[in-house]
C-alpha cells in the first residue's frame, strides 16, 4: 500500500518514514506551502529520500478531474476523484482580492435536509484527513497567496461534525505555519445543528469559527427543512449554543437560506428574532440555490430584503448575501451529477457578499 503524506504533520511524516524531523518539515513544506505533489521535483531533498518517496508514497490522494472557472467572477470549482472512484467537489471564490475555499467533509450526507442536493443521494462514506485537506491544497496550487491568507469554510458536501476527528485534524494542518498557515479566525465550520459536535467544538482551544444552519426557528418547519432537528430540537440547540458562547466567549453565525414562501415570511423573521435573543450571533441570509427536482423557489430580492429589514430593526447583525458563480453552478453544483457518478451530488453552497 502506497503511503499518503498530505494528512500528516511534519513530525508524523518523519515518524512514518523514519527520517529526521527536519526532513519531515521539508516534505510537509512542499506539500502544504508550495502545494507541489510530485516528489521528483522536491529539489532540496536528498536524492535517496526522493527515490524512496517515489517508490513508497503517493503524492496526492485526490485528483482534480474537472475544473470549471467563471470568467466573470473567477469562481473556480473542482470535482475531485478519490482513489475508490467516489468524488467530491470544492469551490474557490474570489471577492475583492479575498479568496475563500469551500470544502467538503463527507461523500454525500446522511442528514437529508429537504432543500439540499447532497442530501438527495444520501451518505456514501467519510473523507479521510488527506482527502479533506487536499481540496484547498489543489485549488490553491497555482495561486500566489502573498500577503493574503485564504478563508476556508467547511460548507461543502457533508456534515463536518459527523466526521469530527478528520475535520479537526485537517484544520490543524491548514493552520500549520510551515504550510498554508491560515489563522483560526479565517476558518469556519458549518453544522446543521449537531449538538454533540458543538459541545466538543467548544472545548477546542482555538478561535476557529462556528456557523449553524438554522433556516427556521420553529420546530415544525425546521424539522421539515432539517430533519436532524428531530434529534436535536431548537430548545436543545439553543442550550448548546448558550453554553458554547459562555465557555468560549466567541461569536458565531446562523445561516438561513431564504426559500420563497417557506421560511421568508415576516412571522419566520420574528421567530428568528425571538430565538436569537441575547445570543452573540451574526445572521447570514442567502437566497436558496435552485436544485433541479426540488419543489422550492429562491426568495425574490424584495422578500429577502424585507426579511433582512425585520431582523435589522430587531437589532440583529445581518448580511444578505448575493449568489456568485451560478454560471458555473458553483453555488449548489451539479458537477458530480453531470460529470461524475450519478448517485450523489455534492453541493458546496458557500456564497459571498
Ligand atoms: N452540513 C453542514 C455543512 C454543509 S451545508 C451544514 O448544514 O451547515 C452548507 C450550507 O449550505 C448550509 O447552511 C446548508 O443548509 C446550505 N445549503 C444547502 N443546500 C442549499 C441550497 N440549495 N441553497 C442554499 N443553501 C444551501
Amino acid at each position: 500500500m502506497s503511503i499518503v503524506l498530505t494528512g500528516m504533520n511534519p513530525a508524523e511524516i518523519a515518524a512514518e518514514l523514519g527520517i529526521e524531523l527536519f526532513q519531515g518539515r521539508q516534505v510537509f513544506r512542499w506539500l502544504h506551502q508550495k502545494r507541489r505533489f510530485d516528489f521528483s521535483q522536491m529539489t532540496d531533498l536528498s536524492k535517496a529520500l526522493r527515490d524512496r518517496l517515489l517508490a513508497t508514497c503517493t503524492g496526492a490522494a485526490i485528483q482534480p478531474e474537472f475544473v470549471q472557472e467563471s470568467s466573470s467572477t473567477g469562481t473556480r470549482k473542482a470535482l475531485f476523484r478519490l482513489a475508490d472512484g467516489e468524488s467530491v467537489e470544492a469551490v474557490l471564490i474570489r471577492d475583492h482580492g479575498r479568496i475563500t475555499v469551500c470544502v467538503s467533509s463527507q461523500v454525500g450526507c446522511a442528514l437529508k435536509c429537504s432543500f439540499c442536493a447532497t442530501g438527495l443521494a444520501g451518505f456514501r462514506r467519510q473523507l479521510d484527513v488527506s482527502e479533506i485537506v487536499e481540496q484547498p491544497l489543489h485549488l490553491l496550487a497555482n495561486e500566489s497567496l502573498e500577503g493574503r491568507t485564504p478563508n476556508i469554510v467547511y460548507m461543502g458536501m457533508g456534515e463536518p461534525f459527523r466526521n469530527y476527528d478528520a475535520v479537526m485534524k485537517s484544520i490543524r494542518l491548514l493552520m500549520e505555519p510551515l504550510g498554508l498557515g491560515i489563522g483560526a479566525r479565517k476558518i469556519t465550520v458549518s453544522t446543521a445543528g449537531d449538538v454533540k459536535g458543538i459541545e466538543r467544538f467548544g472545548e477546542e482551544d482555538w478561535q476557529v469559527r462556528l456557523s449553524v444552519s438554522l433556516h427556521a426557528a420553529n420546530n415544525e418547519l425546521r424539522s421539515k427543512l432539517v430533519p436532524f432537528n428531530r434529534k436535536y430540537p431548537l430548545e436543545r440547540l439553543r442550550e448548546a449554543l448558550d453554553a458554547y458562547c459562555v465557555k468560549t466567549g466567541r461569536q458565531f453565525t446562523f445561516e438561513w437560506t431564504l426559500i420563497d414562501h417557506v421560511n421568508d415570511t415576516p412571522e419566520a423573521a420574528e421567530e428568528l428574532l425571538n430565538y436569537a435573543e441575547s445570543l452573540p450571533v451574526f445572521i447570514n441570509l442567502i437566497p436558496w440555490n435552485p436544485v433541479p427536482g426540488l419543489p422550492y423557489h429562491p426568495s425574490p430580492r424584495k422578500r429577502c430584503e424585507a426579511f433582512r429589514d425585520i431582523l435589522v430593526r430587531g437589532g440583529l447583525k445581518t448580511t444578505l448575501r448575493q449568489e456568485k458563480g451560478q454560471d458555473i453552478e458553483a453555488a449548489c453544483g451539479q458537477l458530480r451529477r453531470i460529470h461524475g457518478k450519478e448517485s450523489a451530488s455534492p453541493t458546496p453552497k458557500f456564497q459571498e457578499d
